[in-house]
């Protein structure tokens, strides 16, 4: 079943989250499959980017969807992975191109140094009016150098727009999507700390060395090990204080939010004289659903009554109060 693990260590500015999504992201492959499964290298950023997802949305108080999103100028031209705020996660990835066996990041989306990583936040049209808060890193490091981990174009988001020194491991294959982060907790005037602070300095040594030891994780372990032999491995000279898990209902799972409404409400955007003409030349309008498969089917009836004003109600008077 799919986890998260939350935790901090005790008495230092520093915390901790492990995901391992094997249920959740068995079924977003599965439902892939009848489109075409995904080549290899792709599968693997889809599932490193909602690990990341995940993490990222457990790591905010913010009461509307986190959408992790890849625009790409190489064989891979969208990768989207949504997590809404209890955790309920889909995702899909968009290819044009031939995929090399062993294609990293860049290869994948940063051919031509275009690639770009967009973070938002989206209320989800909850209060009409509030805009959806979007921050957006570009695919290379602070010498222009191409990064080759999306783990690396994360780090380097975190620190840009939330000032947060945060360490991240991602790795996915066929089964397990997983992902740990390490931040260092924003303390008081942690903006400012002077190099003069000493105890800013031991705050950031702390921070320093957990690092370090979540960075020896290698992939296979992170794929591989329950959370707790995991976490033994790492932090064994470290005092940890781990929270309830987040697993089943109110862990991270695969769930789709399309509907026959929202299909709906996207046609009718599309105009009466386009969907006609689409329905003269095919018989029907069908709209299948990027994120689980769902097909949606809109006959000539259907698309009439789209672009036909509600009735009006039934007189109510004649109702036996
Ligand atoms: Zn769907």
């Amino acid at each position: 079943m799919s986890e998260l693990h939350k935790f901090i260590f005790e008495g230092l500015p520093v915390r901790g989250m492990l995901v391992r999504l094997t249920g959740a992201w068995t079924e977003l492959l599965q439902r892939r499959e009848k489109a075409g499964a995904y080549p290899e290298p792709v599968r693997d950023l889809l599932g490193e980017m909602a690990a990341a997802g995940v993490l990222m949305q457990a790591n905010i108080k913010f009461d509307g969807a986190l959408v992790l999103q890849i625009q790409g100028d190489g064989p891979v031209r969208l990768a989207v992975t949504e997590v809404q705020p209890d955790l309920a996660l889909r995702a899909t990835a968009t290819v044009t191109g031939e995929v090399a066996g062993a294609a990293g990041l860049e290869a994948l989306v940063n051919v031509g140094g275009k690639g770009r990583c967009a973070i938002t936040l989206d209320p989800g049209g909850k209060k009409a009016g509030q805009q959806p808060y979007q921050g957006v890193v570009a695919l290379h490091g602070d010498r222009r150098e191409p990064l080759q981990q999306l783990s690396d174009v994360l780090e380097h988001y975190m620190l840009q727009s939330e000032q947060l020194d945060t360490k991240l491991v991602l790795a996915a294959d066929g089964d397990v999507a997983a992902g740990l982060l390490i931040q260092r907790l924003p303390g008081e005037g942690s903006g400012n700390l002077g190099t003069t602070n000493e105890e800013g300095i031991g705050r950031s040594e702390d921070y320093r060395r957990i690092a370090l030891l979540a960075g020896t994780l290698t992939r296979e372990e992170l794929l591989t090990l329950p959370a707790d032999k995991l976490l033994h491995r790492l932090f064994w000279e470290e005092t940890l204080r781990r929270f309830e898990p987040l697993i089943g209902a109110q862990g991270p799972r695969f769930e789709c939010r399309c509907s026959r409404q929202r299909v709906a409400r996207m046609l009718q955007s599309l105009g009466r004289l386009e969907l006609d003409g689409l329905i003269e030349e095919r018989g029907a309008a069908d709209v299948g659903c990027e994120f689980c498969g769902a097909q949606y089917r809109f006959d000539a009836v259907d698309v009439g009554e789209l672009f036909t004003p509600p009735r009006d109600q039934p007189p109510a008077s004649s109702a036996v109060q």
